[in-house]
């Protein structure tokens, strides 16, 4: 492709994706191919020779299209969001055409020190205290690994990685049954395996219950294992449910304990004044994670972690082979030493571009719009017949059912089931469903960038509708 061509394409695309951002509501939301029928659709040998990009921009439009689940939609209301926006979108193209590889300072000055002042700017904007550092990784996931891995380094006087775990003794991870199975799958991949992982018992609102916890860790103190670390969660994936970070803190605190915040979804709402009650505690905070790609409209992936001890972390990672020596060494961040992978992408330029486009202001007021929707369809949804909320709403996700009078919940199980399938088969809205107390339990997040009031009244209507047709058919007058 010459550059005329490219420019060509290149306008036609930024075009498409204008078009797209425009008309995003009129696809069916969550995709309908069946398993199997994109790849079919594929040729099996790939091109011996060079093909107009016109074919590729027709097949990405007739196969890969109708096989997209469009999560910037606003009617997308399932999972967690994956917000994008316009600034992160063109951010991101620059980022691919410089194509830079920002494993150390040297090899992107700009991208390590912008990388480094995103992380303060984050720190400002959420109220985490200034001695935390900063950097970003691909996913929460990789953060909360890495957490993880300097936890278990710290537990063993750093020799886990030169010797093993065989000496290590059984150390153990601290989580509720809520978090998410991103810790235990690190607890795996790290080495304490997944049987030290001890899940805590919940109160009644799904959050942390800290007597259980100090029950659990002195059962094990006197079992002979090895307390290590706790993973405490703002809003957990099912239902949004907030630890208590001071209680869990002090309990920490007082056995040594490494203190890890998952607030991958949570983390954005700390851009809100009002919303830093989750982080009170924080001062027996080890280590934080939160996704900008999820909530905060910059595209995946960017997931900020923050470090207490910065030293202890580049300590669980630094690995010195003679080509990555450099001069600089030293007195600079090489971000390369601050998690798993080598190659970094510059990921701190579409940060930067989404902070500057909205302002903290805007920004601040998309997330409070997106929190008083949640509260607004909770008061609908408590106030209608029939309908039940089954976990408190104290940020964008709505967990409720439909129960009829006189319905049993393994009944009501069946019914909610088919009307998540019944209202995801009208292709107007995605939602998606957890299980909490052994409930069937509809979810219903109001957080993507380009959500209104509106969206989320057709929603609930469509949801009502759907509820009281399905509902009419699985009765006792049915006669089939
Ligand atoms: C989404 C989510 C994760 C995983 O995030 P990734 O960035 O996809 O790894 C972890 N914890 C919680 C609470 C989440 O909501």
């Amino acid at each position: 492709m010459d550059s005329n061509e490219f420019r060509r394409y290149g306008h036609e695309i930024v075009e498409w994706i204008a078009r797209y951002f425009e008309n995003v509501e009129q696809y069916p939301v969550k995709s309908r191919v069946k398993p199997g029928e994109v790849k079919n659709a594929l040729p099996d040998m790939p091109p011996s020779g060079s093909e107009p990009f016109d074919r590729f921009m027709h097949d990405f439009d007739e196969i890969i299209i109708p096989g997209i689940t469009h999560w910037q939609s606003p009617n997308f209301f399932a999972y967690f969001p994956a917000n994008s926006s316009p600034p992160s979108v063109l951010a991101e193209m620059l980022t691919a055409a410089l194509g830079a590889q920002c494993m150390l300072w040297e090899t992107s000055p700009a991208a390590a020190e912008l990388e480094e002042k995103m992380m303060e700017w984050l720190k400002v904007m959420t109220g985490i205290p200034p001695e935390f550092e900063g950097v970003i990784q691909d996913s929460a996931s990789s953060a909360t690994l890495a957490a993880l891995i300097t936890a278990r380094e710290k537990a063993t006087g750093f020799r886990s990685n030169r010797e093993g775990l065989s000496d290590a003794g059984k150390l153990r991870i601290y989580v509720s049954t809520q978090t998410h199975s991103s810790v235990e799958k690190g607890a795996g991949v790290a080495g304490f395996g997944r049987d030290n992982l001890v899940k805590v018992t919940v109160g009644n609102d799904f959050s942390m219950d800290p007597v259980a916890l100090e029950r659990a860790i002195e059962k094990d103190l006197a079992g002979g294992y090895i307390p290590c670390c706790a993973v405490a969660t703002l809003g957990t994936t099912g239902t949004t449910a907030v630890d208590p970070l001071r209680a869990i803190g002090e309990i920490c605190r007082k056995h040594g304990i490494w203190l890890h915040v998952d607030a991958a979804l949570g983390g954005t709402a700390l851009l809100l004044p009002e919303m830093r009650w989750m982080t009170d505690g924080i001062e027996y905070v080890d280590s934080l994670v939160f996704n900008p790609h999820k909530w905060m409209f910059t595209n995946f992936d960017c997931s900020a972690y923050f470090v207490r001890d910065a030293a202890s972390l580049i300590r669980s990672f630094e690995i010195l082979p003679e080509y990555l020596k450099t001069r600089t060494r030293g007195e600079v961040n090489d971000y390369r030493d601050w998690g798993i992978p080598l190659g970094r992408r510059f990921r701190a330029l579409k940060l930067w571009a989404v902070i500057r486009s909205y302002g903290v202001e805007q920004l601040q007021s998309m997330i409070r719009e997106h929190i008083r929707l949640a509260k607004m369809l909770a008061g609908l949804i408590s106030t209608e017949k029939g309908f039940e909320l089954l976990a408190p709403v104290p940020l964008n996700t709505v967990c409720f059912r439909y129960r009829p009078a006189g319905m049993n919940d393994e009944e009501a199980n069946h019914l909610n089931e088919k009307i998540n399938h019944a209202l995801n088969d009208t292709g107007k809205i995605y939602l998606t469903h957890t299980k909490a107390d052994g409930k069937y339990v509809l979810r219903m997040v109001t957080a993507q960038t380009n959500l209104t009031e509106t969206h989320v009244l057709k929603a609930w209507e469509l949801i009502r509708e759907m509820a009281s047709a399905l509902s009419s058919q699985d009765g006792a007058v049915n006669i089939d």
